[in-house]
């Protein structure tokens, strides 16, 4: 058995990165884009009103006060949107709402609070510089800047400067297809007739549930019973996907022949088993140029898996950066007790108090146990050498919640 870490570098050392594809910008949301953006025109376009209020000669208000008002004959009425063919000229104010072009003569805005209307004047109450209140052209970005580079995520803000710039459409890396199967005879599908001995094939949705929420997109293969020709014909469909996932029959058992059909299917096995748990009989390799994931059947072995190799590996096709969970610090909550040898994976709850992290198990932890998977906003990570993890203790732990 290798080490989880082994593993993980075995398997991305395999995963290449997908091709870019040309969405809409809103559709690039989530997405890694795959070329640099650079301002195309100074954003804002023109020096323009910070505030609604009145364009004046800093010069002419500057002794206004209060008790010493400064009246100015209000020449227009500007709106965002326009600009004005006026100059201020001295004694002259152009009333001007925020986003309105600055006009020529006027270097300050006085906001509309700290003036009075009187009749077509405006009494000014306030000084104020040169250059207050008014947004100068370029300042979010001058023409020819970088605004994003390839490689960065897009998010709302990144969305929302890539209007700026007038992009529509930009390159972004594709989202790779992957093809889930699952094989057992004892499997029906969620609305199937249950007969006695057989359980639904909640992993078909668990796991395709998993990939849509890295970005990708699942393929659903549905269910292959324990046969050697089903599990292949299944298997030969599943490979025009980018990304093979089986679950199930990759153990020992007598009717396990995933391994081996995917060995008759040219598969090259770079490792079976992992010091993990739960989780430890994954099968990972390449057929041709494809990776293949022969995850475990267990319910939670199987979504832990994922997690810990499938996940980072499908954020790197998809360009990303950040392809692994936070892990944070915390206080344990309860004493935990495992075997030496293996990495464990353990469903917890995490909470923030009082400036700290507290983690707690959230029950029973079967590999087949979903009830405390679905509880769960992270993993405690136990160390492979240690035995027994005292309540007090800092532990690391891997948090699943993106909001968290
Ligand atoms: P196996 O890896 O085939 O030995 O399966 C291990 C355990 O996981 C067995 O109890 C199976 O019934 C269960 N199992 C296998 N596949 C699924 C599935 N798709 N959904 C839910 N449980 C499953
Ligand atoms: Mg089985």
């Amino acid at each position: 058995m290798i080490t989880v870490e082994e593993a993980l570098d075995k398997v991305l050392s395999h995963i290449k990165l997908l091709g870019p594809e040309k969405v809409s910008i809103l559709e690039a949301l989530g997405r890694v884009i795959a070329e640099d953006i650079d301002a195309n025109r100074d954003i804002p376009p023109l020096d323009n009103s910070g505030m609604d209020g009145y364009a004046v000669r800093s010069e002419d208000i500057r002794n206004a006060d209060p008790n010493h008002p400064v009246r100015l004959k209000v020449i227009e009425d500007l709106p965002a949107g326009f600009i004005s063919t006026r100059t201020v000229g001295k004694g002259e104010a152009i009333r001007i709402m925020t986003g309105a072009p600055t006009p020529t003569g006027a270097d300050t805005v006085i906001p509309v609070e700290n003036t009075t209307k009187e009749g077509d004047f405006a009494a000014i109450l306030k000084t104020g510089s040169p250059g207050e209140n008014v947004r100068r052209a370029g300042e979010d970005a001058k023409m020819g800047e970088r605004v994003i580079s390839s490689g960065d995520l897009i998010r709302p803000a990144e969305v929302g400067m890539l209007a700026s710039v007038r992009r529509s459409f930009v390159s972004v890396y594709q989202r790779p297809m992957v093809a889930v199967l699952c094989t057992g005879e004892e499997l029906v599908d969620v609305d199937g007739g249950l007969d006695e001995g057989k359980i639904v094939s909640s992993n078909s949705y668990a796991l395709a549930a998993q990939v849509k929420d890295c970005g990708a997109s699942p393929v659903q293969l549905g269910i292959a019973r324990d046969r050697k020709e089903e599990i292949k014909e299944k298997l030969l469909q599943g490979l025009r996907a980018d990304v093979l996932i089986s679950s199930a029959g990759v153990s020992v058992g007598d009717y396990d022949f995933v391994k081996d059909v995917l060995r008759d299917l040219g598969m090259e096995m770079v490792f079976w088993r992992v010091a993990m748990k739960p989780g430890s009989p994954l099968a990972f390799g390449m057929i041709k140029e494809k990776p293949v994931f022969g995850l475990p059947g267990n319910p939670v072995s199987s979504m832990v898996c994922f997690e810990q190799f499938v996940r980072p590996s499908l954020l790197k096709m998809m360009g990303h950066r950040q392809i692994f969970r936070p892990i944070i610090e915390a206080i344990l909550k309860e004493e935990i007790h495992k075997e030496p040898g293996r990495r464990h994976f353990v469903r917890a709850s995490v909470v923030f108090e009082e400036d700290h992290y507290f983690v707690t198990t959230t029950g029973a932890q079967g590999s087949g146990i979903l009830r405390s998977m679905v509880k769960a906003n992270g993993f405690v990570v136990i160390p492979e050498d240690r035995k027994i993890v005292r309540a007090g203790e800092k532990v690391k732990v891997q948090l699943l919640n993106r909001n968290f």
